[in-house]
Formats: structure tokens, sequence, C-alpha cells
């Protein structure tokens, strides 16, 4: 199936059924994991709202949840630099955090999250994230709750966008 977006083709890469059977397993694994730490959950807006709102009805336990706002400004070279604004970092300090994402690229969006949060003196930090490029990957950190690795290719779909367009399918789609 095909889809076009903004004049550019794409091609179905993940159907809504498959993405579900991740998202049940993830909820699975950190919901034996961390439910009696009454985790504080801090996706980030706004490519991780699916995952999340999906995640969070999957999960046998209601979640505390404070969606953070992140922008990432990446010059022509490869460094660039994030800003977050982390809101209530007082509910932060002695709560265990989970970052939920929905796609780890370089890396470098979870690592500057990762340095901001651990400032707030979280009780411990897990990294959930939807999908993994780990061929464009490169920090150190480990992904505790991953859905899928994927190659280095262009996807959009299920809260991923292509210029803000795109975010609303239930599938997830890779450039044709
Ligand atoms: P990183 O900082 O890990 O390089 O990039 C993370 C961010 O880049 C994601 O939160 C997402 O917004 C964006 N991104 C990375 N790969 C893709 C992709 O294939 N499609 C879309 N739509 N966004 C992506």
């Amino acid at each position: 199936m095909m889809i076009r977006v903004n004049d550019i083709d794409f091609k179905l890469y993940m159907p809504e059924s498959e993405i579900q059977k991740e998202v049940a397993r993830m909820a699975a694994e950190i919901s034996r994991d961390l439910k009696e730490r009454n985790p504080l959950f801090c996706p980030t807006l706004t490519g991780s709202f699916m995952f999340m709102a999906d995640l969070a009805r999957a999960l046998d336990f209601d979640a505390e949840t404070y969606f953070v706002k992140y922008t990432s400004y990446i010059g022509m070279q490869s460094s660039g630099s994030v800003r977050s604004e982390l809101p209530f970092p007082e509910k932060c300090r002695g709560r265990h955090v989970v970052i939920v994402e929905d796609i780890v690229d370089t890396g470098l969006t979870m690592k500057a999250m990762l340095q901001a949060l651990q400032q707030l003196e979280p009780a411990g930090i897990s990294i959930a994230s939807f999908l993994f490029k780990p061929t464009s990957f490169q920090m150190d950190f480990k992904i505790d709750y991953l859905g899928r690795s994927i190659p280095d290719d262009f996807i959009l779909g299920y809260g991923l966008d292509y210029d803000n367009y795109g975010r609303c399918y239930r599938d997830i789609y890779v450039k044709a």
C-alpha cells in the first residue's frame, strides 16, 4: 500500500497489527519491571504522542505522565544542540523516570534528555523507544525497552511526521 505526503511517496513498512504486538510486549515488560516503583513517564513531543497513547493504555497500572517539549537545532554538520523544557522538575527528584521516545536515530536527542534529567536527581532512569536505527546511532546509552530496530531509512506515520504531516497514520511507512 502506498501513500503520498507532501508530494513524496511512501510504502507500507510496519502494519498496525505488528505495531500493537510490539507495544503490548513492551508494556508487559515495563509493567513487570517498574510497576512497584510508581515510575514517572516522560514522553517527548511531538512524535511519541501516538506511542505513548497506546503504551499508557496497555500498561497494567495508571502511570503518571508528563509530556516533555523538545526542540533540536541540528546544523549542517552532524553536531547539534538540543534544548529541553522539563516541566515540574520537583516531580522527577527521587522518582524512577521512564523516557518515552518514538525513535532513536543518532541518539543526540536522547543523550541531551538524559543529561538534563540526571541534573534533576531521579532515583533511576529507563529508556523506552519504539524504534531504533542502529547504523546511525552514535552514542553509548542502552535502550531498556525497544520495539524494533530498523534500517537507516526515513519513515513516517504512527506519530512520526514529514514536515508535520503524516503523523495520523496507524501504520508505519518508509520512503518509496
Ligand atoms: P536523534 O537525535 O536520535 O538523531 O533523532 C531523534 C529524532 O529525529 C526523533 O525524535 C525524530 O523526531 C527524528 N527522526 C529520526 N529518524 C526519523 C525518521 O525516520 N522519520 C521521522 N519522521 N523522524 C525521524
